[in-house]
């Protein structure tokens, strides 16, 4: 069973409930997350509800060992990850022999994040899972809970190899989101061939970062990066710490009674150069917003970047009401109608479920639109002792900037964001505050970073400072897309398209929680999808969630969990049905390669070594490069051996905690990175080029006056250098030569070719056929993640003039995982979409001849030349005609 609905909607009782009953019969649960920070959330969930007979235990890389033998032995509800499943709990299956046979449901929660490869790899997991109970004599029910997905039951089908029932209709109360859609301008400053350069999406998240927190509103900002997320919380402390050693005098507002300190952010000083043309909304769905709507800045303020509101349907968007934004009443009525109680999540009284409303023109969850009956929590107040509630650590009083003083500042002050309209209760604290000069001093430790990488401590630690009210931003990666329950947040900057609309409204949805309005910012970056999207509202707003997209039967991901389920309990015939119709080729190659030995009773695996470490399920490279500290020695942390090519070569800026890095030495012999702490102006990027080989083709049709194929390939790649970007411009520096291996894959493409006469002709007319189509190529490869629900780092491609396996005009797009996840295939099945969207990416960018909003790849190892802005749309033109 599938229940794929909104965040917040109630899955987690949907599952604890008959998990819960299936323990007090006697049975026992498996919990499935794909992140240990959410299992260790989860614990604390089944914890407060203090069932008798419920022994739960998160099993993970950080439990001691002394733990784990308790835990296999008397534990009941078992939280855990598949990389654990994969590598611990299968190959010692034997150990778990009490937990198996009273084993009565497998939980998979957020099972919409196992798409593409690490998706391919838990299905197998899933199915070695399934043998392993079934040896025990046990049938499990599978429980899924997904964030909103196109066919649910088909994806968990997929996932699970067994036939799904899906529940997705969502009933849960929810508060109205305004969502906006924000494009940084365009600076003065000059990139790669004199491109303008956008402000970054990183700069516009710090700012209304800092705004947000200094008006004491609780953001999350989603941004991309590990690194982008400890730049963002950095800048953020740092201008708050300009706004705490700036004076205050008394402030009235033009409303009278709500005021709010503004921050000056720095913008002039960061290469920001006013407004790019015209200001205003991109466009707009439901009520317009008002000239004083929080959203919109201040004439003469630092700029208008080109932006949209959006409301999502019920939703009265911020400012909309007559009341400005600085006129709230000060009572506290219009932001919590009821005193505050218990707000352990799972005790609280929800207001009544409402029927779901007509979706509207945007199609997001259905919103609450009655009053906030409910008593919403007061996520920083001390009496907010539910349960769940973790006791501050922070020994500080509680601050309440809101009150009485704002800025006086040289720059116009700002409108300020959301402060909040009637009915729209964001977070207010209570008026005990103690000097607001404290309070502005200890804004800069209101705002940290979080990322999955962090030690266990550290998570914990920010997880429960951020809960308590201890701090008010969290810039974060997405490790805390999942479902960590962190309640009472009044806004989430996401800066980026995080990939998927179900990502999105995954994100946005962790706003608004308890029948709370929300304010939600897509912040665009400065590429091409960014673009196309914060131009094309109805891309967003009008369209169903995307399918999960995974291919359990990939010979690269199924090969290794065969020899993995041969090594955990012999294969025999019987069970090849569970790993499909590409197993009993496969055990044949296995057996011809010496993985495997073919005995009268089945498969065996016979070598000393653990068939486990054949499979890497995250798709890295195995390999873990160990970040050392060159002057301490101290362990920073770990990154995979594919990504540290590009992340900590040698000259690379690499973050954690907050602190900038700089790689004096990536040694691949001895998989180490030394680093020693600097505070370089600048990140940097690394650049690889390509080659690819036709290998064979698998289907093919014509596409305007082209041929469109898809096939298996073999890429090489190499990471050739790196560029320096100034940190808050993005402004160009310079480049360095790296000197570092090769990596060849063997992986699935989709390309098209264009006939010799055709690429005469276009040549004729002066156009340059080796720019247009590496133009082409790049703003492809940014739109492609719009259908394949991929990301574009997971795919690359290639382009050539005359390709000597195709002998003609050629443009790859490939699959950036060994064999393939299903990316390039759809690509090829949505072609036309694809490359008219690409089109409008490259036509809608305003710049003349192509920047990193449309056609500029940041990490093309060609230094984005040759490229022709005008050329790519008419070769698009010819494949479209
Ligand atoms: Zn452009
Ligand atoms: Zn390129």
């Amino acid at each position: 069973m599938i229940i794929a609905t909104g965040t917040a909607s109630g899955k987690t009782l949907a599952y604890l409930v008959p998990a819960l009953t299936a323990i007090l019969e006697g049975g026992t649960v498996l919990y499935l997350t794909p992140t240990k920070a959410l299992a260790a959330d989860q614990l604390r969930a089944v914890q407060a509800l203090d069932v008798p007979g419920v022994r739960s235990a998160c099993f993970d890389g950080d439990t001691p060992f002394e733990e784990r033998v308790w835990i296999r032995q008397h534990a009941n509800y078992v939280l855990t990850n598949p990389d654990m499943v994969h590598r611990t709990l299968l190959p010692r299956h034997a150990q778990w022999t009490t937990f198996w046979r009273r084993l009565r449901m497998i939980v998979v929660d957020e099972s919409h994040s196992y798409r593409g490869v690490f998706g391919s790899h838990v299905a197998q997991i899933l199915r070695r899972l399934r043998r392993v109970t079934a040896k025990y004599g046990s049938r499990p029910v599978f429980m899924l809970a997904s964030a909103t997905s196109g066919d649910p039951g088909l994806a968990a089908g997929r996932l699970i190899g067994l036939e799904t029932a899906e529940v997705t209709t969502d009933t849960s109360p929810r508060g109205a989101t305004t969502f906006a859609l924000w494009e940084p301008p365009l600076t003065d400053l000059r990139g790669e061939g004199g491109a303008p350069v956008r402000r970054t999406a990183t700069a516009e998240a710090a700012d209304l970062l800092a705004d947000l927190v200094a008006s004491d509103i609780r953001t999350l900002a989603f941004i991309r990066s590990r690194r982008g997320a400890e730049t963002v919380a950095l800048t953020a402390r740092t201008k708050l710490a300009d706004l705490s050693s700036t004076t205050f005098t008394p402030f009235t507002s033009p409303g009278g009674g709500h005021h709010v300190p503004q921050p000056t952010p720095a913008r002039d000083a960061s290469g920001y150069v006013g407004p790019a043309g015209p200001a205003g909304p991109v466009s707009t769905v439901g009520p317009a917003p008002t000239d004083a709507g929080p959203l919109s800045a201040p004439p003469g303020g630092h700029g208008t970047p080109d932006t949209g509101v959006f409301s999502t349907p019920g939703a009265e968007p911020l400012g909309a009401a007559n009341a400005g934004p600085l006129s709230t009443p000060p009572s506290d009525t219009g932001f919590h109608s009821t005193p505050p109680t218990d707000t352990s999540p799972h005790s609280r009284p929800e207001p009544e479920p409402h029927s779901p409303t007509d979706a509207g023109p945007l199609s997001t969850p259905p919103t609450e639109t009655g009053p906030h009956s409910g008593p919403d929590p007061e996520p920083h107040s001390p009496a907010d002792a539910g349960p769940l509630s973790t006791p501050p650590t922070f020994t500080s009083p509680h601050c309440t900037p809101h009150h009485d003083t704002t800025i006086e500042a040289d720059a116009p002050a700002r409108a300020p964001v959301p402060a909040p309209a009637p009915g729209v209760p964001l977070a207010r604290r209570p008026d005990s505050s103690p000097s607001d000069d404290d309070c502005l001093a200890l804004l800069p430790s209101k705002v940290a970073a979080y990322r999955g990488g962090y030690l266990a401590e550290e998570r914990r630690a920010l997880e429960k400072a951020f809960r308590s009210g201890a701090l008010v931003g969290l810039a974060t990666t997405n490790a805390l897309e999942l479902g960590v329950d962190i309640t009472g947040l009044d806004a989430v900057l996401i800066a980026g398209w995080p990939g998927t609309r179900a990502s999105l409204w995954q994100q946005a949805g962790r706003a608004g929680r308890a029948g709370q309005d929300a304010l939600a910012v897509l912040i665009a970056r400065d590429d091409p999808l960014d673009t196309y999207l914060v131009h094309h509202p109805e891309a967003l707003f009008g369209r169903p969630v995307e399918s999960i997209v995974l291919d359990p039967d990939n010979p690269y991901v199924l090969a290794p969990h065969l020899c993995a389920a041969a090594a955990e309990i012999p294969l025999t015939e019987q069970d090849l049905d569970i790993f499909g119709p590409a197993a009993p080729g496969l055990l044949e190659d296995l057996v011809a390669q010496g993985l495997l030995r073919q005995r009268s009773s089945g498969w065996y695996w016979t070598s000393r070594d653990r068939a486990t470490d054949l499979a890497d399920i995250r798709g890295g490279g195995g390999r873990l490069i160990q970040l050392v500290e060159h002057d301490t020695g101290r362990l920073l942390g770990t990154v995979d051996e594919s990504s540290a090519h590009t992340s900590v070569h040698t000259g690379a800026v690499y973050m954690h905690q907050g602190e900038s890095f700089l790689v004096e030495e990536l040694d691949l012999d001895t998989d180490v990175a030394l680093l020693s702490s600097e505070q370089p102006d600048y990140s940097t990027y690394a650049r690889d080029v390509t080659e690819i080989t036709v290998l064979g083709t698998i289907r093919s049709h014509p596409l305007g006056s082209g041929t469109l194929h898809f096939g298996e390939v073999e890429v090489t790649r190499q990471v050739v250098s790196y560029i320096k970007r100034r940190l808050q411009t993005g402004e160009l520096m310079g480049d360095e030569q790296l000197d570092l291996p090769p990596r060849t894959l063997r992986t699935r493409a989709v390309w098209w070719t264009l006939p010799s006469a055709e690429v005469t002709t276009l040549a004729e007319t002066g156009l340059d056929l080796g720019g247009a189509a590496h133009a082409a190529e790049h703003a492809a490869i940014g739109l492609l993640p719009l259908f394949a629900t991929c990301d574009r780092w997971d795919i690359g491609g290639v382009s050539t003039e005359l390709h000597p396996d195709t002998g003609l005009l050629t443009v790859f797009v490939y699959d950036g995982h060994q064999g393939g996840a299903g990316f390039a295939e759809r690509g090829y099945a949505r072609a036309s979409d694809w490359l008219r969207a690409t089109r409008e990416a490259i036509a809608s960018c305003e710049c003349d001849r192509g920047c990193p909003s449309c056609i500029q790849s940041p990490k093309c190892g060609n230094g984005n030349d040759p490229l022709d802005k005008a050329g790519a749309i008419r070769l698009l033109d010819t494949l479209l005609s």
